[in-house]
């Protein structure tokens, strides 16, 4: 069966365990911090970070001062952009597990070109795929997999004691978040999900997304200018298709 995240962004207390937890399950090296004017650190995604907790600050219609966090991550599309742009260079670089609905990278990312990468990234609706400059690797969330496979839940989600992250069947997630969207639209008239019926992570806010980060739901990919699109005609993969 499909899993599926529930993200409830009204409960997160911006504590970055989830974040750390991450990085700890996946054994990925520190990032070295400076402090530039804002609690987001890293300030972006990058090879070393697959989640971030975005921090936006705010005054509401009523000039209160609000502040939002935003768990940020990859929404394991359900018709993931990234695979399809990968594909056209270097098949299994990208892989869709149908058992999880997970999507995750390989080693043989490596073999992607730089052009292949900003393809990919430029494809994904949120901003995630980041490339490793020294080796090559494109990175990003993998669902835990190897935990999931195993009957645990992803690490961000054993870790966060809030509410704000959870796991399980698509079908218990969507029902989940349905019944918490209804309950926070009681005070907050404007609250949504994320792009629900597109991605395995469901988002609910309680402000509209721009209010929680430049991509918290899908942005439509760039128009390909003329040079891009007959790159892309010419990319190997599609040349020998159509032969
Ligand atoms: Fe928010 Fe939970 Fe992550 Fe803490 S662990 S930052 S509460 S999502
Ligand atoms: Fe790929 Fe981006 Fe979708 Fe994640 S969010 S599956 S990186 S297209």
């Amino acid at each position: 069966m499909p899993k599926a995240f529930f993200i409830d962004t009204t409960r997160c207390t911006a504590c970055r365990g989830c974040q750390v937890a991450c990085k700890e399950w996946h054994e990925l090296p520190a990032n070295k911090t400076l402090q530039h004017g804002s609690h987001q650190n890293p300030p972006d995604l990058n090879a070393n970070n697959y989640k971030l907790v975005r921090f936006s600050e705010f005054r509401d219609s009523e000039g209160t001062v609000r502040w939002n966090f935003f768990a940020d991550q990859c929404r394991h599309c359900l018709e993931p952009p990234c695979k399809l742009a990968a594909d056209n260079y270097v098949e299994g670089a990208v892989v869709h597990d149908e058992a999880t609905g997970a999507v995750y990278y390989t080693e043989l990312t490596k073999k992607l070109s730089k052009e292949a990468f900003e393809e990919m990234r430029t494809d994904c609706p949120y901003n995630i795929p980041r490339r490793n400059e020294v080796t090559g690797l494109v990175s990003k969330c993998d669902m835990c997999i190897d935990r999931v496979r195993n009957d645990m839940v992803p690490m961000c989600v054993k870790t966060c004691c809030s509410g704000t992250m959870n796991f399980g069947e698509r079908a218990d997630m969507l029902r989940l978040a349905k019944e918490r969207l209804a309950e926070v639209r009681k005070e907050f008239p404007e609250a949504r999900l994320g792009d629900v019926d597109d991605v395995a992570v469901i988002y609910l806010m309680a402000f509209p997304p721009e209010r929680y980060a430049e991509n918290a739901v899908a942005m439509a990919p760039a128009p390909l200018n003329r040079q891009q699109l007959l790159a892309r005609l010419a990319s190997p993969l599609r040349a020998a298709t159509r032969g």
